[in-house]
């Protein structure tokens, strides 16, 4: 890491401005999973026992630039509340003399949660001038001594507190969570122990192209799944009925197979699939092969598949996996998902789950623990894996 750490500061005494990754499942007024807080955590107490408060700041859903209740962080306050042995108190707001006056109150050893950060469309950065952007992050620099990132899953995001609030903080670190991601995902990238195998599935091939041809030169084997599939499927001039198609992605989805097979990559596609005739967990199924006649459309990868994709698993030394096999939400399309979910566990391999359906499929089988890692962050991962610079971490004071 050539970026300072949450452990290079002197946190005694100093007030610690933090950005989190709150932006967990709200329904009622509370939390549903609340991994990314939990996730938080370790950053969090090492605050606390060194001495230090904490300014908390957060998003949490799209209230798009305006103060709309509905995306409150009351209840990721709650939950922290419940989590940690220390005072928790939720601003009114995110910036102002109120908030202000909480924060100089603020003692050792508590945290103050600022609203959600999105209620200014200023932390966007949309519908504002850069002058008006600034002139938030100054304030909310104001609110530290030093500046803590924690939030994975936004750092691929130049919002104001994450990457332009840190031109006002002198040292600006990684928090461990950070740190974890960065060094799993970059290890894995930069020396992956072969043979390395990706697992690149759910709905679009749009947004997930540029790492299936990043992971081009690293991988022994991709396999493809989810509705992409039907995309290459097209392009390989294969009847796919109703399934999921992104036309204006058939041409490219033809020169990544071209470019795999001049590589000698096996990049695998379903060689049978769960067809339904309808998108219902209630529609009438059966297994095909890789022909989808017209009034079906493919919602899972079938049991030929499974063992393939299975077997390809078994023999990884690394697997990264991003992505769903099938509609797993919807229990007779699921076990596609599940059954590779189960090979990646039971395989010996240095395995790193991101994307928020395959983390989600992950906990549902109850085998998140025997991941190596899992990520917290859907499009941070996959920009992290495509080569890309993430602002968020660009951003921290290099050490
Ligand atoms: P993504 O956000 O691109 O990772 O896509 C995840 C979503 O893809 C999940 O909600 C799945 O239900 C959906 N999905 C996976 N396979 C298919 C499929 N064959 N047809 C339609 N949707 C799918």
């Amino acid at each position: 890491m050539n970026k300072l750490t949450i452990q290079d500061l002197d946190i005694q005494g100093k007030r610690v401005l933090m950005r989190v990754d709150f932006n967990v499942p709200i329904k009622d007024g509370v939390v549903g999973d609340d991994t990314r807080i939990v996730a938080a955590l370790p950053s969090i107490k090492h605050v606390l026992e060194n001495g230090g408060s904490l300014v908390l700041m957060s998003h949490c859903g799209r209230p798009k630039g305006e103060k709309n209740m509905e995306f409150t962080l009351k209840p990721a306050a709650d939950r922290l509340a419940e989590r940690v042995d220390a005072k928790v108190t939720l601003a009114p707001d995110v910036i102002g003399d109120e908030v202000k006056a909480l924060v100089d109150g603020l003692q050792a050893g508590e945290i103050l949660v600022l609203e959600n950060v999105r209620f200014y469309k200023e932390e966007e950065g949309k519908g504002c001038t850069p002058e008006e952007q600034e002139a938030f992050a100054k304030e909310l620099a104001s609110y530290g001594d030093v500046y803590v990132s924690d939030a994975f899953g936004t750092a691929h995001r130049a919002h104001a507190s994450m990457a332009v609030v840190t031109k006002y903080i002198d040292q600006c670190a990684a928090g461990f969570l950070l740190e974890k991601e960065i060094e799993y995902l970059g290890q894995t990238l930069e020396a992956p122990e072969k043979p390395f195998v990706a697992i690149i599935g759910g709905a679009k091939i749009s947004g997930k192209i540029d790492v299936v041809t990043k992971l081009m030169d690293k991988c022994d084997a991709i396999l493809i799944g989810g509705g992409m599939a039907y995309t290459f499927y097209k392009a390989q001039g294969k009847a796919i009925g109703g399934s999921l198609l992104e036309e204006d992605k058939v041409q490219l989805a033809g020169e990544i197979l071209k470019k795999a097979e001049e590589k000698g990559i096996k990049l695998l596609l379903p060689v049978d699939n769960i067809a339904a005739d309808a998108f219902s967990a209630d529609a009438n199924t059966k297994v095909v092969g890789d022909h989808i006649e017209d009034g079906w459309m493919a919602l899972d990868i079938g049991p030929k598949t499974i063992e393939l994709y299975c077997n390809e698993v078994a023999g990884a030394k690394t697997v990264v996996w991003n992505g769903p096999m099938g509609c797993f939400e919807m229990e007779p399309f699921a076990s596609g998902t599940f059954s590779v979910c189960e090979a990646v566990a039971k395989s010996d391999s240095v395995s790193i789950i991101g994307g928020g359906d395959s983390v989600a499929a992950v906990k549902q089988s109850g085998v998140a623990d025997q991941m190596s890692h899992v990520s917290t962050g859907g499009g941070a991962s996959l920009e992290f894996m495509e080569g890309k610079q993430l602002p968020g971490i660009v951003a921290l004071t290099d050490k």
